[in-house]
């Protein structure tokens, strides 16, 4: 199998200020790791250059003011919450990520990969229709789903993993049923949504999945959410498509969050994914950068990781960055698994009515 790598080198120039945490340095250094290891040279990746998304594209989520707010501020320099400033030519490099991410979705629609990993930025997923924030202006995941609806993809899956609650992917499809949003995000947290009360509205009532862990939260009840909440949603939800908004910061380094992800739970939550979508969509998937901050011990590796995963290569060489083991024993806490089950057991129950997964007859 082939998994598409969709990169352009102008992914390096945004930054709010150096000293930021969303900063260059999140891929020039996993940029070094991939070159260390082989990737680009490996015959099971290939590597794709994005174009800049269109402005119709992503008008197909985002407001005309807002965009236009967005391009003239991009001009002059501005302003839209305290973690999220508009640098100049902020535009052209949220334009190019958001068509990184529809780039990812042609290459595997168009059967040139099998699977693909945009790796972008800036990210996308607390972008909402009106506004930026939590530093993203464009979400990304959105303009790609969009994207993918406008090419004929009926039912696409979004599993966002990111630390943080994907707030503005779930509220641009929170009323639609062709879309089943679900996240794993540390909660309490920012952006402070993402209760296993927020199941969707109207339409789209039981297509919201929203699976909070404490802080503290481990490889193994990643795998436990994904084999027992994603993974029999999917099978019954059948989608076209598996999207994964791939947010790096629950690696045990990062400095943002407080989760005890390690890179080689990551590859093998990948590795799953990759199998659900073989086994239910014909292998169609295609993961979009999120988060991940963490710039030297953690993104190069969990980012390797999940690449490998895509590309069906052995994982057993996805380790975690050296000296940094007694660090995991301090961040990871086995008693949240405890407070996993109990808030995955109360989501089941919230979505009973409408998933004979979990229970309705
Ligand atoms: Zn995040």
């Amino acid at each position: 199998m082939t998994a598409g790598l969709v990169f352009h080198p102008d992914y390096l120039l945004h930054e709010q200020s150096p000293g930021h945490p969303e900063r260059r340095e999140r891929l020039s250094y996993t940029i070094d790791q991939f070159r260390e290891e082989g990737v680009f040279s490996h015959r099971s990746i290939r590597l794709i250059t994005p174009q800049p998304a269109s402005r119709e594209s992503v008008m197909r989520v985002h407001f005309s003011e807002y965009l236009s707010f967005l391009e003239g501020s991009s001009k002059t320099g501005g302003f839209i919450d305290f973690d999220t400033s508009i640098p100049i030519h902020l535009w052209e490099a949220a334009l190019l990520a958001a068509g990184g991410a529809i780039r990812a979705a042609d290459a595997v629609l168009d059967g040139e990969v099998e699977n693909a990993f945009a790796m972008v930025r800036p990210p996308g997923h607390h972008a909402r229709p009106g506004t930026g924030a939590g530093f993203c202006y464009i979400n990304n995941m959105a303009v790609m789903v969009r994207h993918l609806q406008d090419r004929g993809v009926m039912k696409i899956l979004i599993l966002d993993w990111d630390a943080h609650h994907g707030d503005g992917t779930q509220q641009i499809f929170y009323e639609e049923d062709s879309v089943l949003f679900t996240s794993i995000h540390q909660y309490p947290f920012y952006p402070g949504t993402g209760s296993v009360d927020e199941i969707g509205l109207r339409r789209g009532t039981g297509y919201t999945a929203n699976m909070p862990v404490p802080a503290g939260t481990g490889d193994e009840s990643y795998l436990y959410l994904f084999d027992t909440v994603i993974g029999p949603l999917a099978r019954e939800f059948e989608p076209d498509l598996i999207a994964i908004s791939a947010g790096q910061d629950n690696h045990f380094t990062d400095p943002l969050t407080g989760l005890a992800l390690t890179a080689r739970g990551y590859s093998e939550m990948m590795r799953r994914a990759v199998d659900l979508s073989r086994d239910i969509c014909e292998g169609h998937l295609v993961a979009v950068l999120e988060g991940g901050y963490s710039v030297e011990g953690g993104l190069p590796y969990t980012n390797l990781g999940i690449l490998a995963a895509l590309a069906g290569l052995d994982l057993s060489c996805i380790r975690e960055p050296s000296g940094f083991l007694e660090w995991l024993r301090k961040v990871r806490d086995p008693s949240a698994h405890r407070g996993v089950v109990e808030n995955a057991n109360a989501l089941r129950t919230n979505l009973s009515p409408f998933w004979r997964c979990f229970g309705s007859s």
